[in-house]
């Protein structure tokens, strides 16, 4: 249960165990040209959804460098690891960045963009840099309003890091007018790491022919150019895309709406069936990620929580990270994860706050709570 990699279920593994093939053969251009069309079906685009083999930093990075040149002034978000993340990727590449900080827990201040966007009369920024869902954190940040607040400054671009919200909740990249949007195999997709996904407006294409930054494997003009020919650049992870062909036909069964709607189902019973047993939600009230809830752990180190949990139920649990090592834990309920999964977790939760002498109420009302929040 932590927020990647995610739980993989057997029919994407059973795919991924064919032997490769040549991704140079037309065998392999039907799956690609499949998965080009799943891709937007997932973005909800007809933008181009362009494939990387490497993690989601490699296509957050990708969005940036082909979009901008040395020295462009651009916003970031930053209220969390990822936020944070993303001003370092700005800054090893030259960018003047304007930081919109918030205290890690709350949601980015949608105000603050606004009134930066306004007051630039010259048109000098060039970018906004937004994280959806703030993993380390478990907040969801309102990129819908942030995306407006840059649409109305007609010549920034919206950047965003979807990771964790792609596959979860609402993300209609043309709808809110998003210009990139970048994703990881390991994350939504409910498959393993090793590839991740960059969606490009046509904004950002214009963007990307003034861009001026060094690229060359991330350089997304290739991966165009050879993605309508339904190949790529370079040998891309053959097997992963067995994996990614098999994953997004489950998902296109399901549906987007069912997905997010399980996804919301989900988060509301973590979070009831924590609030439940006294324990505190570390994301503001009616910000918490639809992928992941933050618990704060006033009393006890929260280390010691997640080590029980793991040995005594074998579930993982994710910990805090940085200044909040030790004060939270999170858990994940990114991709496979059904209701079972949920009132799993928090039986084991209950059984080990129990033990340590510090479930505030009778054992069994948080499975009552999630239970009763799930139907
Ligand atoms: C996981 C994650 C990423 C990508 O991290 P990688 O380790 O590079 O895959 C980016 N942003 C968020 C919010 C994430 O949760």
């Amino acid at each position: 249960m932590i927020p990647g990699p995610t739980p993989v279920p057997e029919t994407v593994l059973k795919a991924m165990a064919r032997h490769p093939i040549g991704h140079r053969t037309s065998e392999f251009q039907s799956v690609v040209q499949k998965t080009n069309k799943q891709l937007q079906w997932l973005h909800q685009t007809s933008n181009d959804v362009l494939v990387i083999t490497g993690s989601g930093t490699a296509a957050m990075e990708a969005g940036i460098i082909n979009t901008l040149s040395r020295g462009n002034k651009v916003i970031c978000g930053n209220n969390g690891k990822f936020g944070e993340r993303w001003v370092k990727v700005c800054s090893a590449y030259g960018l003047d960045v304007i930081e919109i900080k918030e205290t890690w827990g709350t949601p980015l201040n949608t105000e603050q963009f606004r009134k930066i966007l306004e007051a630039d009369e010259n048109k000098e920024i060039k970018a906004v840099i937004v994280t959806h869902s703030e993993t380390s954190t478990g907040v969801i940040n309102d990129l819908k309003t942030i995306s407006k607040h840059v649409q109305n400054h007609k010549s920034a671009l919206t950047i965003a890091d979807c990771v964790t919200s792609l596959g979860a909740c609402n993300v209609p990249m043309d709808e809110w007018g998003l210009d990139v949007i970048a994703s990881g195999s390991q994350k939504g997709y409910m498959m393993p790491p090793g590839l991740s996904f960059v969606a490009m407006s046509d904004r950002a294409w214009n963007a990307y022919n003034e861009s001026n930054l060094p690229k060359f494997y991330l350089d997304l003009g290739p991966y165009r150019k050879t993605s309508k020919n339904n190949s790529n650049p370079f040998t891309p992870s053959v097997n992963l895309y067995f994996a990614l062909e098999a994953a997004l036909e489950m998902m296109q069964s399901e549906g987007l709406e069912q997905i997010f709607k399980r996804h919301s189902r989900h988060r509301y019973a973590t979070q009831e069936g924590m609030k439940a047993i006294g324990m505190s939600l570390y994301a503001s009230e009616g910000y918490g990620s639809p992928a992941i809830t933050s618990i704060l752990t006033k009393d006890i180190d929260a280390e010691i929580i997640r080590k029980l949990v793991k040995d005594r139920f074998d579930i993982l649990l994710a910990g805090g990270q940085d200044h909040l090592k030790g004060k939270i834990f999170r858990i994940g309920h990114l991709g496979f994860v059904n209701d079972r999964d949920i009132l799993t977790v928090i039986a084991a939760i209950e059984a080990v706050m129990s033990s340590l002498g510090m479930h505030h109420g009778k054992v069994g009302d948080g499975i009552a709570a999630a239970a009763s929040t799930l139907q």
